[in-house]
Parts: C-alpha cells; sequence; structure tokens
C-alpha cells in the first residue's frame, strides 16, 4: 500500500489528492505567474511504520523506503542506490578543495543517478495499475525508465526526434521500449499529453512548457541521496553538494532529503547547493531574486547535452535559496580536459554533464565563497560511457607499430614505465 496521500504545490501550498491526474503543469494556480512543481504529501502516521524493519535490510536505496512513497517489498528494483562516496584528493587538491569527494552516480544499473526517480516511478506506476509508462527523453531518464518497465513487464514509450543517435538510444531499445522519433521536435511534448489523456499513460518525464520538473512521485527517490551521504560520512553533514542541474529533479529530491533528515533530528545543520548549470537561468533568477525563471539565449552547443535546457525550474530556484547556495554557468571550455583529469588522476570516467560540478567548484574558490577547508560532495550522476561518442575523436586511436622492436622503442622513451618495481618489505 502506498503511503502518499496527495500532492502539494511547492510554491504556494495547494492541496491535490493522491488520484490528481499528473499533467505536467504543475500546480495550476502558479502556473501563470511562476510555474511550480507538485510534492508528495505523507500520511505521517503511516510512513514509519516498517522504517528500520524490512526495508533496513535491503541492499539498495529501498533501504530508505520510510522516505519513499511505497515499502521494499513493492519495489521494482535492479540494486539501485547505495553508491560510493569517494575521496578524490588529487582532483581536490588541484581545484583548490582537497576535502573533495564524489558521489559515483555512473554505479547504477543503467548507470545514472535517473535510477532513483525510475525505480519508484515505476513502484508506484505498477501499484496504481498503469500498463504504460513513456518519456520524451532519449538519454539517461529514458533508458533508466525503459530498463525499470522491462523489469516491471510494463509497456515503455519513448518519444524523440529524428536524427537521435549515440549509446543511450541502444541501451534504451536493447531494453525493449517502443521507441517513436518525430521529425518535428517539438511535437514531442504534445505526443506524450496525448498518451497520457487518451490511454492513461504514467508519462515520467515533463510534457509541457515551461517545463516545472519531473513526475513528483519519481523525485521522490533523489532524497535517499541525502542519508545515504551523511551515512558515508560518517553522520557528518558535508559543506557543499554540487550537482549538474538542468530541471533540478535531482538537486530538489536531494535537498527534501536533507530537510527529512533535518526534521527528524538525524542531523543538526544543512549543506549549501551549489548548481553547475549551462545557459545560466538560475543564477539570474538567484540575482533578480524574482520566481520566475528567465528562459536564457542558448549562446553555444553545450558538450553537457544532459542538462542543456536554457531555462531551469522554481524547484530547483526554491532549493537553491533555502539552502544559501549559488548557481554557476558552466561553458565547454575546459570540459573534456576535467573529464580527463578524473579518470586519469582518480580512476573514475565521468560523462561530460557530470564534470561540470569540477568546474564549478574552481569557480566557487575563485570567488571565495567555497573555503579550502570546506568539505565538498560533487554528484557524478553518470558514466563516461553514456555520451563517449561526444568525448572521444579519432586522436583516441593509440599509435600502431609493424614491430615489437618498434613497440619496446616507443615505450623505453617513457621514464614512467621504465621505473624498476617497488621494493617490498
Ligand atoms: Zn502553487
Amino acid at each position: 500500500m502506498s503511503r502518499m496521500i496527495g500532492y502539494s504545490c511547492i510554491r504556494c501550498g495547494t492541496r491535490h489528492p493522491a488520484d490528481y491526474a499528473i499533467d505536467s503543469r504543475g500546480c495550476l494556480r502558479c502556473f501563470d505567474k511562476a510555474p511550480a512543481n507538485l510534492q508528495v504529501v505523507y500520511d505521517e502516521a503511516g510512513r514509519h511504520a516498517d522504517g528500520g524493519g524490512l526495508s533496513a535490510r535491503v541492499p539498495t536505496l529501498w533501504h530508505h523506503a520510510d522516505m519513499l512513497p511505497c515499502a521494499a517489498g513493492e519495489a521494482v528494483s535492479l540494486g539501485e542506490g547505495l553508491t560510493p562516496l569517494l575521496p578524490v584528493p588529487a582532483l581536490g587538491q588541484e581545484l583548490g578543495v582537497p576535502n573533495l569527494l564524489v558521489k559515483d552516480e555512473g554505479r547504477n544499473p543503467t548507470w545514472s543517478h535517473k535510477d532513483r526517480f525510475s525505480t519508484v516511478a515505476v513502484s508506484m506506476a505498477r501499484l496504481q495499475g498503469a500498463r504504460v509508462v513513456a518519456t520524451a527523453s532519449s538519454g539517461n531518464a529514458g533508458a533508466s525508465l525503459a530498463a525499470y518497465a522491462a523489469r516491471a513487464g510494463l509497456s515503455c514509450v519513448v518519444v524523440t526526434f529524428a536524427g537521435t543517435a549515440g549509446p543511450m538510444l541502444t541501451q534504451i531499445r536493447k531494453y525493449g521500449a517502443t521507441v517513436v522519433a518525430l521529425s518535428e521536435k517539438a511535437d514531442r511534448w504534445p505526443l506524450v499529453a496525448e498518451g497520457v489523456r487518451r490511454l492513461g499513460w504514467f508519462a515520467t518525464s515533463p510534457f509541457h512548457a515551461p517545463v516545472v520538473g519531473s513526475h513528483p512521485i519519481g523525485i521522490e527517490g533523489y532524497k535517499t541521496l541525502a542519508p545515504e551521504i551523511v551515512e558515508q560520512m560518517g553522520g557528518k553533514v558535508p559543506d557543499w553538494c554540487v550537482l549538474p542541474v538542468c530541471y533540478g529533479d535531482a538537486l530538489f529530491g536531494l535537498w527534501e532529503g536533507f530537510k527529512e533528515l533535518h526534521r527528524r533530528r538525524t542531523i543538526d545543520h544543512l549543506p549549501r547547493l551549489l548548481a553547475a548549470e549551462v545557459h545560466g537561468s538560475l543564477a539570474a533568477a538567484l540575482a533578480a531574486k524574482e520566481d520566475p525563471i528567465p528562459d536564457m539565449p542558448a549562446r553555444f552547443d553545450t558538450l553537457a547535452v544532459s542538462i542543456g535546457a536554457t531555462r531551469s525550474t522554481f524547484q530547483a530556484l526554491k532549493a537553491l535559496r533555502e539552502s544559501n547556495g549559488a548557481a554557476v554557468p558552466v561553458n565547454n571550455s575546459g570540459l573534456i580536459a576535467l573529464q580527463e583529469r578524473l579518470a586519469a588522476r582518480e580512476g573514475i570516467f565521468a560523462e561530460l554533464a557530470s564534470v561540470t560540478p569540477f568546474a564549478a567548484i574552481a569557480e566557487m574558490r575563485r570567488r571565495n565563497v567555497i573555503a579550502a577547508s570546506d568539505s565538498v560532495v560533487a554528484l557524478v550522476t553518470a558514466s563516461g560511457l553514456k555520451d563517449v561518442d561526444r568525448s572521444s575523436d579519432a586522436a583516441d586511436a593509440p599509435p600502431a607499430f609493424r614491430s615489437l622492436a618498434e613497440a619496446w622503442a616507443y615505450l623505453s622513451r617513457d621514464e614512467a614505465l621504465c621505473a624498476a618495481k617497488t621494493a617490498t618489505a
């Protein structure tokens, strides 16, 4: 049985019943002024009933089912969450924050943080009797939804536009989703809206402009990042959490998770949040101190395609404001170099969007907003294999040699490779 009793607007607090039809516009009262997403409301009495019980022994994010809308026993799971929190001292030293940690979300079942969203969204879709789940994403969200739908035995529709290619589309097809490509990019959302209205599809992605965020039920899954980070830091709260941000689903979910731990007195203070964004809509909204998020001109084609939207959301702005946080626009300059430094110095291969937090951290150190002594957790949201078509080129091909002697001569020129074995005790 689900423990959610309804939804409330994150901006004005208007309540809706649990069977309210989510139409992707969020709160209709706020829609014309400052579009805002809805949030799940729980029966506080029923919510903690199995906390610390069965779910406490589940080695997935369902370990924290007491924060989620249904119980661990009802979950559609592929073993998501409980990803490692890894110190990255070499990169931290370079960026001027030696106490830098990476929450490596690329270790999730479909190699991105979206699995935290999909496990909850698909579990609840199944409980609510949905037969079809749908999304307008052919990126990480689409791949993740397709996998969980396969796991649940539900049909999955992924709507994209003609010409989309790359590793993630292959991944989506392999999970058996029905992929529909439209020649007009603008037709994607109306098609999803039609499926929701006429066929009762459970749509997880936005399908209405301006975007308020993804389905509120899935966003609940991101709350589990907070207790994982606190547990992995031995009960401590980091000074900063830094995330790549598009529509801010994960940023908002993570923040709500920390707030919940604070209400339960598990932690005595909250971290500050830093959003690494592309076109700067959150930085502009924070500076303007107004609720509507401006739509920014796209001045360049970003390499960080997973977060390339020109307008973020009120949910992201709210989390940044409440945490006394900040947003830093990150362009393409140095992004591939940062990806290679993280991989070559720390052994973590991240998607290009996932290295934007490091550029944002470097900028905030320059401004001295992040102090050298601060503890900083950067969320690496997806594996570098996800957009390997964008981050690699012909120069990555290794040199080829016609003979063993030539290959040996090449290796012998590298001092590091010629170093003698380290003496052992
Ligand atoms: Zn509202």
